[in-house]
């Protein structure tokens, strides 16, 4: 009785792998008063939640979700 099958909760925080991964340099901000706008791989993206999937432009501090914009 001490193996390590039977482990529910790991497999549930790894059901959905692909869901979890949040890179940075691939998002750009979705602000259209940003001066970064649309401008990918300039470090100015960083990660504001990663539990809610958002991400935070360092240049205008607008938040928006990885998925959706943010209108102006
Ligand atoms: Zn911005």
């Amino acid at each position: 009785m001490a193996g390590p099958e039977g482990n529910l909760t790991d497999v549930t925080s790894t059901s959905h792998p692909g869901a979890l991964t949040m890179d940075p340099q691939a998002q750009f901000c979705h602000n259209p008063c940003c001066p970064a706008r649309g401008q990918v791989g300039r470090g100015n993206i960083g990660i504001q939640s990663q539990k809610e999937r958002r991400y935070r432009c360092l240049t205008c501090g607008q938040t928006f979700a990885a998925t959706k914009g943010t209108p102006c």
